[in-house]
């Protein structure tokens, strides 16, 4: 599933593509990824309007309109948006379930194959209540985001599993399965460890970690493991996918210690990879 840098690529992407433009028109072919309060509904407050801003939060993009309406897309397991400067037959999939047409015969179509992904259209005005009804958690690349900040979380969490927590959306918002096992790895911690057994050293470790991989996860465009549908909006695969250390590593030397073999445990329900040498 997109995660942060792969939401926030496709975000930027789209802020630089599509912002002010007009939707001239849009093309529906499988109602059901569109909730609003009636089909009608949307294609009326999105049919005319201009792109005002393209932006991210948690696993969301939100796309505000210059009607005071913003349309709000999860790509969920498979979702994927490409932008194309004109519409050829070779772009549309059997899973091609929406496209936008801008007024320059420019498009934005939206691909999901498991059909898990949706776009809403909420008053930009409400985001706010959408997301506290949402209960996410902070924004981890936001400046507010501090070690202190990340301490005081981690301390209402004491039995919490660190690798499940940090992908709990309440706690902290936009980590999923893959980044989770990355940070554990890079601040050499096991991915069960329970909060309260971490010492000071390891959470300002995990913390830093976080950051850094998230930040340079975006650098690449993201991630596209193996049986994975993410692409940017132009079609191309995530490059971090060439940095991963556990992530679909079972069975691998560790890159690290060079001694360890990359073991997989089920951890809440998730596959879990880790080093069993050099993670405490
Ligand atoms: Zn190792």
């Amino acid at each position: 599933m997109p995660e942060l840098p792969e939401v926030e690529t496709i975000s930027q992407q789209l802020a630089r593509k599509i912002k002010g433009k007009k939707i001239k028109k849009i093309e529906v072919r499988l109602k059901k990824v569109i909730q609003a309060r009636s089909f009608n509904f949307f294609k009326n407050q999105v049919e005319g309007a201009k792109i005002k801003k393209v932006w991210r939060r948690a696993k969301m993009i939100i796309i505000d309109l210059n009607n005071n309406y913003s349309l709000v897309g999860h790509l969920k397991l498979t979702g994927q948006l490409f932008f194309v400067k004109e519409l050829k037959p070779e772009n549309l999939k059997k899973y091609t379930h929406l496209i936008y047409h801008f007024s320059d015969k420019s498009c934005l179509i939206y691909n999901d194959l498991r059909q898990f992904g949706y776009v809403k259209i909420i008053k930009t005005a409400d985001l706010d209540k959408f997301f506290q009804e949402k209960k996410l958690g902070p924004e981890p690349l936001d400046k507010n985001f501090t070690l202190e900040k990340f301490k005081t979380l981690l301390k209402q969490k004491p039995r919490s599993r660190i690798k499940i927590l940090l992908m709990d959306q309440s706690f902290l918002a936009g980590i999923g399965n893959i980044y989770a096992q990355e940070i554990c790895w890079g601040a050499k911690v096991q991915p069960q460890r329970r909060i309260n057994t971490l010492i000071d050293k390891e959470i300002k470790l995990i913390y830093t970690c976080l950051i850094k991989i998230l930040k340079q996860a975006i650098k690449d465009k993201g991630t596209t493991a193996a049986d994975e549908h993410y692409q940017d909006t132009a079609g191309k695969k995530g490059k971090y996918v060439f940095k991963l250390k556990v992530y679909q590593k079972q069975g691998e030397k560790c890159s690290r210690c060079k001694k360890g073999m990359i073991q997989r445990i089920n951890l809440g329900g998730r596959g879990t990879s880790y080093c069993p040498i050099c993670q405490k």
